[in-house]
Formats: C-alpha cells, structure tokens, sequence
C-alpha cells in the first residue's frame, strides 16, 4: 500500500523560513520518524506566497492579515494558502501538520493582532483554506491525534 503524505509546515522540519529567519524544529520522536518515511510534504505559505525572509511578523486583525507597521499583507498570505492547496492536492495528501499560532499554518489558535504575544482561538489563512477544502489539519501540538489517523490508515 503506498503510504500517506501530509502537507507540513516547512518551518517544523527546521528550515530557516519564519519572519525572524529561524526554524521551529519539531524534535518530537514520532515526527522524525514520519519524515524518515517520507511523508511529509513540506510548504512555507508566506514564502511560498512571495513574501522575503527575514519579513516584519504578521498578525490577523479584523479578518486582514497585517504588519504592526500596518502594511497589509493578505494577498501574499492568500497567494501562499492557495499554493499550499495546490500541493496538498497534487500529492493526495491525508491531511496537514501546520504550525501553530501563526497567521497562516495556526489551526486551534492565532497571535490576536495587538503584537503582545496573545492569542486567540482561530484559524491561519492557510489552515482555513485547507479545511474549507476538505482537508484535516492538526497543529505539531496535536502529534496525539495524528498519530492515531495515521494508525487508522495502517502506519
Ligand atoms: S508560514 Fe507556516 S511554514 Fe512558514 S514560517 Fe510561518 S508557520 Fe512556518
């Protein structure tokens, strides 16, 4: 049987493509082996989306997504979300692990806008684009969950 992919955030796997140029390394054992395996599909939506590294973090405020300079960034974000479908798509993937909390890849939860640290319950660009497409999407605080879909499909 081949095995499942899953659309991962890039920054998970240690790749340097967050706003302040640095990784966000997901040590967790289960998660390596999971890439060992290949399944992951690995995206950075704001890079993806045109957007520089390093970039002045984003947060979303009354449905845009903005600098705290207030330069509004939605359509790279958007670009990015689209173009992170698109992959998930073209490799079938089950499902998506994305980053928490970010402004894109944040499933459960996202910076509240005020650029102090709080969150708030909500949804990333990408995240959301990926759920109203059918796709399930975990964050890497969920590796649980994950664990038991991927039993659920024999892995
Ligand atoms: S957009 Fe997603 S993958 Fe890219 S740095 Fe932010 S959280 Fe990581």
């Amino acid at each position: 049987m081949e095995k499942p992919k899953i659309l991962v955030s890039a920054c998970l796997l240690g790749e340097k493509v967050r706003y302040d140029s640095r990784g966000a390394f997901c040590g967790d054992a289960r998660f390596l082996r999971w890439q060992e395996e290949g399944l992951f599909v690995p995206v950075c939506p704001e890079v993806a989306g045109g957007l520089p590294t390093p970039r002045p973090p984003a947060e979303i405020r009354e449905g845009r997504v903005r600098t705290e300079a207030g330069e509004d960034v939605t359509e790279a974000f958007e670009a990015g979300a689209q173009i992170a479908l698109k992959l998930a798509r073209e490799h079938g993937a089950a499902f998506a692990i994305l980053k928490q909390n970010s402004p894109s890849c944040g499933s459960l939860f996202v910076y509240d806008g005020s650029f102090t640290g709080a969150k708030v319950a909500g949804e990333g660009r990408t995240a959301a684009l990926l759920r109203r497409h059918g796709f399930r999407v975990f964050g890497e605080d969920q590796l649980d969950e994950v664990e038991r879909e991927l039993a659920g499909l024999g892995i």
